[in-house]
């Protein structure tokens, strides 16, 4: 069947996070518990105030509730110094309760987003971002891979929606979306073009997609005449306007000519959220894990794990 004949179907992200949290989620936490005796503590750092930011928390706090995990908000000022912030995430590194720290972006302009995310202890990096994690998975080697390019690739395996040869354009090139998911379709052999914001004219590429990754902060960039039929579509941007959240994608002008699309929100929001989580349990049993051996077989499982998205069971029926 040609992707041009595919009815259009909305890749349904709280769907997804339902099946992944009973499915996976609750069962490898509860195994945790009994092995550890012990809970998984993530600290979120939040400086000033964001809406993007807000609806996230309230989306991630609402769904650890559900798991058995500790989740602690730090809730810092606008005026909190680079300094400040590094000494604060310092503390949080030799806290031997505290197994995972996000520190939620964007931040305050007079914070430098790099530096904070390079002070983050390699171990407790949920988001994969401090080096160690990402030389780790710019080589595809296992190891905390950002959640929200995690997400994407969980939706696209859980609708069992074919990588391997396609041509995937991601737009955007940021180091907590863009570049992790251009990687991780990269490892999944589909060929890549990454689009940004000296890209012109965007379309231009767009058009060529068969799999679009929007992962920009502009709202409705992404129209109808700037994807080929049937292409398949990843809505990650957060955006708000009047109080309404929307996506980087036009999903009403785009749905009459798409095989999937996923909406905003509940798309590409509940997927990151359920691969926090699951980078938070990976964390928490890296630290408490033995052995050497043990740990590989953490990291194993990890890995096993994502690469059968949509043949163990979790997939859409
Ligand atoms: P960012 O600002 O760091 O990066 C934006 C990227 O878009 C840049 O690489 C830039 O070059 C590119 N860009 C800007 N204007 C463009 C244009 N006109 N054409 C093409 N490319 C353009 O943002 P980010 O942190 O990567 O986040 C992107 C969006 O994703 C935001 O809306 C953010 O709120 C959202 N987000 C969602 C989740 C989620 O869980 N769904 C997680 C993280 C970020």
């Amino acid at each position: 069947m040609s992707l041009n004949e595919v009815k259009p179907k909305k890749i349904d992200g709280r769907l997804f996070a339902q099946e992944y949290l009973n499915k996976v989620l609750k069962p490898r936490c509860e195994t945790f518990t009994e092995i550890y005796k012990k809970v998984p503590k993530l600290s979120t750092i939040l400086v000033g105030e964001n809406p993007a930011s807000e609806s996230y928390l309230k989306l991630k706090e609402k769904f650890f509730a559900k798991l058995c995990v500790e989740s602690e908000v730090f809730r810092l000022p606008e005026e909190t110094t680079e300094e400040e912030l590094l000494a604060f995430i310092n503390k949080q590194n030799h806290d031997n309760q505290i197994d995972g720290i996000l520190v939620q972006v964007p931040l305050p302009s007079h914070i430098d987003e790099d530096t904070i995310s390079e002070s983050i202890a390699l171990s407790k990096d949920v988001e994969g971002l401090s080096p160690g994690n990402v030389h780790a998975w710019a080589k595809a080697l296992p190891n905390l891979v950002p959640a929200t390019a995690l997400g994407v690739l969980a939706l696209l395996k859980f609708y069992k929606i074919p990588i391997e040869g396609k041509h995937a354009v991601v737009v955007g090139r940021s180091m907590i979306v863009g570049k992790p998911v251009t990687h991780l379709l990269l490892k999944e052999n589909a060929t890549v073009t990454v689009c940004h914001s000296r890209t012109k004219p965007l379309e231009k590429y767009t058009k060529q997609a068969d799999i679009l990754i929007a992962a920009v902060g502009q709202p409705h960039l992404i129209k109808k005449g700037m994807i080929k039929d049937g292409a398949i579509v990843v809505d990650v941007g957060i955006n708000f306007e009047d109080g309404k959240m929307m996506g980087d994608v036009d999903y009403d002008d785009l749905l009459e000519t798409v095989s999937y699309i996923s909406p905003v929100p509940g798309g590409s929001g509940p997927a990151t959220v359920c691969m926090l989580a699951s980078n938070l349990l990976l964390a928490f049993e890296l630290k408490w894990a033995k052995k050497n051996e043990e740990k590989l077989e953490c990291l194993r499982d990890y890995y096993a794990n994502y690469d059968t998205i949509g043949e163990t069971g979790f997939c859409i029926e």
